[in-house]
């Protein structure tokens, strides 16, 4: 896995620099964006949530304070003493009912009743005479000021004209005692204000829930219940408020209501001072996206931002890059070519730091340190040759030195026995291609043994160097003369018949005998000579026929020539070819 990974990265110095810090940059970008964009994120929640809650503060306040004067409204017109004192049924008092039904229209009705609980005067005329005296407004209104909670019309959903409306009219219910001079319930005023009022009163905020921001204001009553938007036209797509808890950490609370759609919401409670007794709550909510729509085109704009920093990051790692790996990625190229055999490449290299400065030095050090090594080989070698050629030549010299002492006799010089065999074989072969006679001559100095005897050993040897030179002075150039072990010398004398044989062996054998040595005078030989021609198949055979007539010349009283003159012949080549089948 590894090997693969490896094999899949860049392998230059200068793509992996680049290919680190760039994953760096990218991490780091990425870390910041998401960081940013979780703080905006939190901060933009907080202020989105305060700012509904001061909208949903504003709400309640309005709202309290509007019921608060319709409340004193009524109390005040109680204690006016037109109520206190005329008839609960005077046209006065009815008039006084109108006008104020009048000046604020959201009062549905508004009427007197008696201490019993029976209407007896009322806008419109609406509901006179009925007895109202079980509906909590009366039953509380008797006490004191009362202000009831909305609910479903009653006995005025009969009575009150027609609004188009799918759903039955609701209604506050306000009511204020009436009491005479001395204080005695006289009877109870009440009004009923329509709940299209909530409307009116929070439709002045109707700007700050413009519809683009998607905010929603609701209204719940103490069981948590919407009340406001109407149940009827909202209750599809509005599940009852029970959780509305108002956030005392936070001022606000997200999802308030529904779990799946995520929203930011505030809740506030009436200002208890006013209309405690009622005990709602205004909600304000707006769609998570949509108070975080800020979040997203901020996401977008650091989203550019970020790349835009990264992008120029990146090209400003490749160009570090570039400029840190180039000395080293020179530095390679050089050290390749040394490596190559080009020792003297110059290291020029622009380097600024300090690694790199003590990397090429020691480069230059070992390169020059390689030169010396091959300079100093190169030498050491030359001389090694030089040496070996020396030895060599000595070698060959003593090698034929020992080839000639090996092929000469010590005591004459003369080639010896070894020398003899194979110059024999030699010239055997060219005697039988020349098709040219050879002559083997075989000499022995006569009673040899009688000048050891006389004159000693010494003296012996040197009679046998002075036969020795007497012998080589007296043949040609071409003949080889050899001693052949003690006092026996033999001539091979190529290219000479028998007759010539003969006549040498005579020169020699006279030159011998009229060279007398200065102390022990006269010395003889005695010779005998064969021929090897045609007839022989063997270089020996002549030697072994020479070594006969040796015998033959001591035989016959020494100091003479003896041989076989029919030497020289050659058979015809079918005589020839007989002979051989024959043997
Ligand atoms: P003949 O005439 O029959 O040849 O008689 P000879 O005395 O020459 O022959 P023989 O074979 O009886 O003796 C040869 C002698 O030569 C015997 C030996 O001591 C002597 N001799 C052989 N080699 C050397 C040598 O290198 N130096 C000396 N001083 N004497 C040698
Ligand atoms: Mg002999
Ligand atoms: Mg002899």
């Amino acid at each position: 896995m590894r090997e693969r990974l490896a094999k899949l990265l860049p392998i230059s110095f200068r793509g992996r620099l680049a290919l680190s810090f760039g994953t760096m940059t990218l991490v780091l970008g990425i870390l910041v964006y998401g960081y940013v964009g979780h703080v905006y994120r939190a901060q933009l929640l907080v202020d989105r949530g305060e700012a509904l809650h001061d909208l949903a503060t504003a709400a309640a306040t309005v709202l309290a304070e509007n019921l608060h004067e319709r409340q004193r409204e009524i109390e005040l017109l109680a204690a006016t003493p037109l109520y206190r004192r005329s008839a609960l049924d005077s046209p006065d008092l009815r008039r006084s009912l109108e006008r104020l039904q009048h000046a604020y229209p959201a009062y549905s009705w508004i009427g007197v009743t008696d201490a019993g609980g029976v209407v007896r005067s009322a806008t419109g005329g609406l509901l006179a005479g009925v007895d109202v005296s079980q509906r909590p407004w009366f039953i509380n209104g008797r006490d004191a000021p009362f202000m009831g909670d909305l609910h479903d019309a009653m006995l005025l959903a009969k009575v009150l004209p027609d609004t188009g409306d799918k759903a039955p009219p609701r209604f506050l219910d306000i009511a204020a005692p009436i009491r005479d001079e001395r204080g005695a319930l006289r009877g109870v005023l009440g009004a009923h204000i329509h709940w299209n009022w909530a409307s009116d009163v929070v439709g002045v905020l109707n700007p700050l829930l413009a519809v683009q921001k998607q905010r929603e204001l609701f209204i719940a009553d103490h069981n948590g219940q919407v009340i406001y938007p109407s149940a009827g036209a909202r209750a599809a797509t509005l599940p009852p408020l029970t959780t509305a808890v108002l956030d005392t950490q936070s001022r606000f609370t997200a999802a308030l209501w529904e779990p799946d759609a995520e929203y930011v919401s505030a809740a506030v409670a009436l200002p208890a001072e006013f209309t405690s007794a009622l005990g709602w709550r205004i909600v304000v909510r707006q769609p998570l996206h949509v108070a975080l729509q800020d979040v997203v085109a901020l996401q977008r704009v650091l989203a550019v931002f970020a790349l835009a920093i990264i992008t120029v990051f990146l090209a400003l790692i490749w160009w570090s890059a570039t400029r840190i790996s180039r000395p080293l990625e020179q530095l390679a190229g050089l050290a390749m070519r040394i490596e190559n055999g080009e020792e003297n490449t110059p290291l020029e290299v622009e380097a600024r730091s300090v690694e790199v400065r003590h990397l090429i030095e020691a480069l230059r050090s070992m390169a020059s340190r390689l030169i010396e090594r091959r300079e100093a080989l190169r030498d050491s070698n030359a001389r090694l040759e030089h040496t070996v050629a020396a030895r060599t030549a000595e070698l060959e010299i003593a090698n034929e030195e020992l080839q000639r002492i090996a092929r000469h006799d010590a005591l004459t010089s003369l080639p010896n026995r070894r020398a003899v065999d194979e110059r024999l074989h030699e010239e055997f072969i060219r005697m039988r291609r020349m098709r040219r006679p050879l002559a083997v001559l075989l000499c022995d100095i006569d009673h040899f043994k009688r000048i050891n005897d006389t004159y000693g050993h010494a003296l012996g040897d040197e009679v046998l160097c002075h036969v020795a030179r007497t012998l080589q002075r007296s043949l040609r150039e071409s003949d080889f003369i050899a001693r052949y072990g003690g006092e026996e010398f033999i001539a091979l004398l190529p290219a000479t018949s028998a007759e010539e044989a003969r006549h040498v062996a005579d020169k020699l054998r006279r030159s011998v005998e009229t060279h007398p040595h200065p102390l022990a005078g006269r010395v003889t030989l005695s010779i005998g000579f064969a021929v090897a021609d045609g007839r022989h198949e063997h270089d020996k055979q002549a030697v072994r026929e020479a070594d006969d007539q040796l015998y033959a010349a001591k035989r016959e009283g020494r100091n003479r020539v003896c041989g076989d003159d029919r030497g020289g012949e050659w058979p015809s080549a079918d005589a020839h070819r007989q002979l051989h089948s024959a043997q």
